[in-house]
């Protein structure tokens, strides 16, 4: 659905525009240097974020790499391991490593010698809070929240101008029991479309399901569609008849709470659930919204970002 091919010719010509004015090509696809014009609005995103971050929360901001052994644990191999990039690097002795990089192309060159490291990609935001969280034993009555970001890499390369290998996500994750995790998750929906608002951007919910690994994925999809564990904010970038999702709203029941023995005080299983901002993709439907000169823009809507001299 999102491959190249299937875009009528308008939307990447829609979209060139964008490309250009708003990023430097890495010979990649889905990777780009950004420039300053789209790093303005980033850090106005971000600060929007966290104006409206609510109180008794604690920020954690990851490198872009995890443990890969934490990874594992949470069931992200088994659930999406087609998306999953993994930090390789040559081992061994200066004899090997030398062999290694001196290997022609044809016979698989220094790649053909890489071996996997103990640290993965992250592919989310939050998935190095919960074991934090864990440790430090039973959850208080009021839970937890947390305001996490992280680069983030997903192994779907794409020409479409929304779908990139590396991008930025910011997180407000909550841990706690089922019924607060429902009523944070019911809190954010409604203050993120007030969001979406602020900065004029044309929004709508829909339940959405994760992309799954293989057949019984598919599965997993239907189920977590059925019972509305996933809901997304999609705003135009690419076209408005195929609005992209911009911010996700998850409920992971007790998912990591098992995985990870989250315990509530009164000794059942903790539940969890996060909102999910694309900080990136927020910022190309700003760009698609709004035009490309910045000076142009709302006023309500430059204020709303700190763009206002
Ligand atoms: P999609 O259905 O478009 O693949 P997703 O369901 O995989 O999105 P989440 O896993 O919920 O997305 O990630 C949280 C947010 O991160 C998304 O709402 C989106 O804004 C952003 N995001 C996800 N994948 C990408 C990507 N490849 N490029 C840019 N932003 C992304
Ligand atoms: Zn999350
Ligand atoms: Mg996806």
């Amino acid at each position: 659905m999102n491959d190249a091919a299937t875009i009528g010719l308008e939307v990447p010509t829609r979209t060139a525009g964008l490309l250009e004015a708003l990023f430097r090509r890495s010979g990649v696809d889905g990777l780009h240097a950004r420039t300053d014009r789209f790093e303005r609005v980033v850090e106005g995103l971000q600060t929007l974020i966290t104006q409206h971050r609510e109180k008794d929360v604690e920020v954690l901001r990851f490198p872009p790499v995890m443990s890969r052994r934490n990874l594992e644990k949470s069931g992200y191999l088994h659930s999406f391991p087609h998306l999953l990039g993994a930090v390789c690097c040559l081992h061994g002795d200066e004899t090997a490593i030398r062999a290694a990089v001196d290997r022609p192309d044809e016979k698989g060159g220094w790649v053909a010698s890489l071996a996997a490291t103990d640290l993965v990609l992250s592919p989310a935001a939050c998935y190095p809070v919960y074991p934090l969280a864990a440790e430090r034993g039973p959850v208080a009555g009021k839970g937890l929240i947390f305001d996490v970001a992280c680069d983030c890499f997903r192994h779907e390369p794409s020409l479409n101008i929304d779908r990139m290998q590396s991008f930025r996500m910011r997180e407000y994750v909550f841990v706690g029991a089922p019924g607060q995790v429902n009523a944070f998750r019911a809190r954010w929906i409604e203050r993120a479309q007030g969001i979406a608002e602020q900065l004029g951007l044309s929004h709508q919910l829909a339940g959405a399901s994760d992309p799954f690994f293989g057949r019984v994925g598919k599965i997993m999809a239907v189920s977590q569609m059925e019972q509305e564990l996933k809901l997304e904010m999609l705003i135009p970038v690419r076209s408005a008849d195929e609005p992209t999702a911009c911010m996700s709203f998850n409920c992971h029941r007790d998912h990591f709470g098992e995985a990870w023995g989250l315990r509530c005080e009164d000794g059942t299983v903790a539940h969890t659930g996060c909102v999910a901002f694309g900080i990136d993709r927020l910022a190309l439907a700003l760009f698609a919204q709004h035009g490309l000169d910045l000076v142009k823009w709302p006023r309500t809507v430059r204020t709303a970002l700190s763009l206002n001299p």
